[in-house]
């Protein structure tokens, strides 16, 4: 095998990783490698993806830096307060990994990105500190079949989890009626979403941080190598009492995240050259069949009703995307009611609608849904504009 590193100085920056027997430094270079979250997890998540030599990597994050954030977050520095986190993990990530390409994405996991760019990844590492943004990752990983490492802590305790698509049980299947109490807290029943509550005012500190995503990132690089990882296990590690196990989580049969996309189609078209009627037109022609519906990846918010005085607003927003306080009626104030939609079988009015103008974000997946067939479609027009540099390492469809 080709060592894909430059020169004597990277032969020699590796050369302690080499000494390890089934050690491919060019597995882990050419790993495309996505980390949610860039908080404590996140921060040493990417540290050691950077030390390890991963080249290619997307941040996502919405949040920027406050104060306290800076005990437990070894890439970030006080005049970096008030920046976006993303921005800045990948800058610091570049200073320990020079030869890196990394692209920060400043958005919410669960609103704002796209499947394609859990579909560019070979790999996901997840540093997040709330079930919903889980629950989608999960979700979303099983749709375009790609392994994710999962990671959470309290307190001086914590947990890393490997969950593979097509090998259950998952994250979802893991899940507990009090997990399901408080997912639902989270979202009122008409799809708005509710007041904020304390996520991410959890007590972590870097020590736990960096236990968890040492194991994490670990595992990612074992499963790059082929090796036998925590698949649908949990480990688990007690820090007060120096405990620390494994555990096997059983199967849910009912699960609803147990889902592959069987084909995934690359469209050259972006998602604003496209209408929902064109590319219909595309599925149908593809699968042979007219008695197709383009399912979308996530339910749209098309516009809120006012039961009182009548008055409509169209908004094609993501469901969970508008407050609850933001559904009230500019004109009387009662609460208006959502209209949502999920898909386009040809029949509805918003056909002429461009895939970007539906809410949904760019290099998202539309899935053609047939009685024979099914396939995903990524308009990957959009590539640049969300990747950037990495657009050009995209996975071959
Ligand atoms: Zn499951
Ligand atoms: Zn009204």
């Amino acid at each position: 095998m080709e060592p894909i590193t430059r020169g004597d100085l990277q032969e020699d920056r590796y050369s302690r990783f080499r000494l390890i027997p089934w050690w491919d430094q060019s597995k882990i270079a050419s790993c495309r490698l996505l980390v949610v979250g860039a908080g404590a997890l996140g921060n040493e998540i990417l540290k050691n993806a950077a030390l390890l030599g991963f080249r290619k990597v997307i941040v996502v994050d919405l949040d920027r830096i406050d104060e306290s954030n800076l005990s437990r977050t070894v890439l970030y520095r006080t005049e970096d307060i008030g920046k976006f986190k993303a921005d800045v993990a990948a800058g610091a990530y570049c200073k320990i990994a020079s030869d890196a390409v990394v692209r920060p994405l400043v958005d919410n996991v669960v609103h704002g990105c796209g499947l394609g760019i859990f579909e560019w990844s070979d790999v996901i590492i997840a540093g997040l500190d709330n079930r919903e943004a889980r629950l989608w990752i999960n979700r979303s990983a099983w749709k375009v079949n790609r392994p994710w490492f999962d990671g959470a802590i309290e307190g001086i305790n914590g947990v890393a989890r490997v969950f593979v698509p097509g090998v259950p049980p998952c994250y979802e299947c893991t899940l507990g009626e009090v997990d399901w109490a408080l997912l639902e807290k989270r979202m009122s029943c008409n799809l708005l979403a509710l007041e904020a509550n304390d996520d991410g005012k959890t007590p972590t500190t870097p020590t736990i941080s960096s236990v968890i995503a040492g194991i994490q990132v670990q595992e990612a690089v074992k499963m790059i190598h082929g090796l036998a990882t925590l698949s649908g296990k949990g480990y688990i590690f007690e820090g007060l009492n120096h405990s620390s196990y494994t555990v096997e989580y059983t199967e849910n049969p009912d699960c609803m995240s147990h889902y592959t996309v069987p084909d995934i189609v690359h469209l050259t078209a972006s998602s604003r050259d496209l209408t929902l009627a064109n590319l219909l037109q595309r599925a149908r022609a593809d699968t042979g069949s007219d008695d197709v519906v383009l399912e979308f990846s996530r339910d749209v918010i098309q516009k809120l009703v006012c039961p009182s005085c009548g008055s409509e607003q169209e908004t094609y927003a993501p469901a969970g995307s508008i407050r609850l306080q933001e559904a009230a009626c500019p004109r009387d104030g009662h609460l208006r009611t959502v209209v949502s939609i999920h898909g386009y079988s040809g029949e509805e009015d918003f056909g002429h609608r461009h895939l970007d103008q539906l809410g949904l974000p760019l290099l998202d997946l539309f899935l053609a849904r047939s009685s024979h067939r099914e396939i995903g479609y990524i308009p990957y027009g959009d590539a640049p504009q969300v990747l950037g540099p990495l657009a050009m390492e995209a996975n071959p469809a």
